[in-house]
């Protein structure tokens, strides 16, 4: 369904990233794989995926905690692949402490990260969406773009930014083919959570299995995690002929989370 398409994924080295990328790939398109990690496991990720799914596969891995970050990324992914037609704004790191205790840096971190590199991202990449007529912009925002949580006031207040931002975007481009979504899911197991699972663990002296758990009975009536797999087809649902309707629009994948 997507040959001859590329999609720029932020934050594609690990979790929900490259959940997405595969399912991308999976389904014909050139991916630029952006995130931090081990330079040889990355090459290894790179050429693994662009050998399963045999479609093109680069790496740029701006830092998207500077403002030109998004911008130097996209720009790359054009000169490599012509054109970025699918924008995944995905990464995204957390930070948890209650506001009185929440340190200055790590905020503009989480603001800069999971919030501005969206903007940059999306502004540097819409003019080639706009020109070529076509665009899916897909942002991973979260069930905290909706609704709170205590201790995570920079995450929550990026995400409902990222949530607001996604609304604009899909107004500015509602008369063409360009969508702009986001996708909002709960509790799904990647790195960024076992840590904080591991740090339940510690902190109530409990197996780590048995804070995983209390994760999810706390907020996921479904008890379940989430997956990137199921993220991945959700993503790939929205850059379909069936989703050209579909825009501005904030879907949760949280097993009812958002529904209590
Ligand atoms: P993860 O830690 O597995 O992946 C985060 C990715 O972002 C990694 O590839 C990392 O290298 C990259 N990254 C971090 N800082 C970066 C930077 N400065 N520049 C470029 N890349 C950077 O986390 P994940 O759980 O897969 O999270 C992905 C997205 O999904 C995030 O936006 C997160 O907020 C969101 N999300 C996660 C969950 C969850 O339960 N895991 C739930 C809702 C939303």
């Amino acid at each position: 369904m997507l040959n001859g398409k590329s999609a720029v994924i932020t934050g594609s080295t690990s979790g929900i990233g490259l959940g997405i990328a595969r399912a991308l790939a999976g389904q014909g398109a050139n991916i630029m794989l952006n995130g931090f990690g081990e330079a040889g496991a990355i090459e290894a990720l790179r050429a693994s995926l662009a050998a399963e799914f045999g479609v093109e596969v680069a790496y740029n891995g701006a830092d998207l905690s500077q403002p030109d970050g998004g911008g130097a990324l996209v720009r790359d992914a054009r000169e490599r692949f012509g054109a970025v037609d699918i924008l995944v704004n995905n990464a995204g790191i957390q930070h948890v402490a209650p506001v009185e205790d929440f340190p200055p840096d790590r905020w503009d971190a989480v603001i800069a990260i999971n919030l501005s590199a969206v903007f940059h991202a999306i502004r540097a990449a819409l003019p080639g969406m706009k020109e070529k007529g076509w665009g899916r912009i897909v942002n991973v925002a979260s069930v905290h773009g909706l609704v709170a949580s205590a201790n995570k006031a920079a995450y929550i207040a990026a995400k409902h930014g990222v949530v607001g931002l996604t609304k604009v975007v899909a107004l500015e481009t509602a008369e063409i083919d360009v969508t702009c979504n986001a996708i909002c899911p709960g509790w799904v197991l990647t790195p960024l959570v076992q840590a904080q699972i591991d740090a339940r663990a510690e902190r109530e002296g409990i197996p780590v299995a048995q804070a995983g758990r209390d994760l999810l009975s706390e907020k996921q009536p479904s008890k379940q995690f989430t997956t990137p797999e199921q993220l991945g087809a959700l993503a790939v649902f929205l850059c379909s002929p069936a989703a050209a309707n579909l825009t501005g629009a904030s879907l949760p994948v949280d097993g009812g989370w958002t529904s209590q």
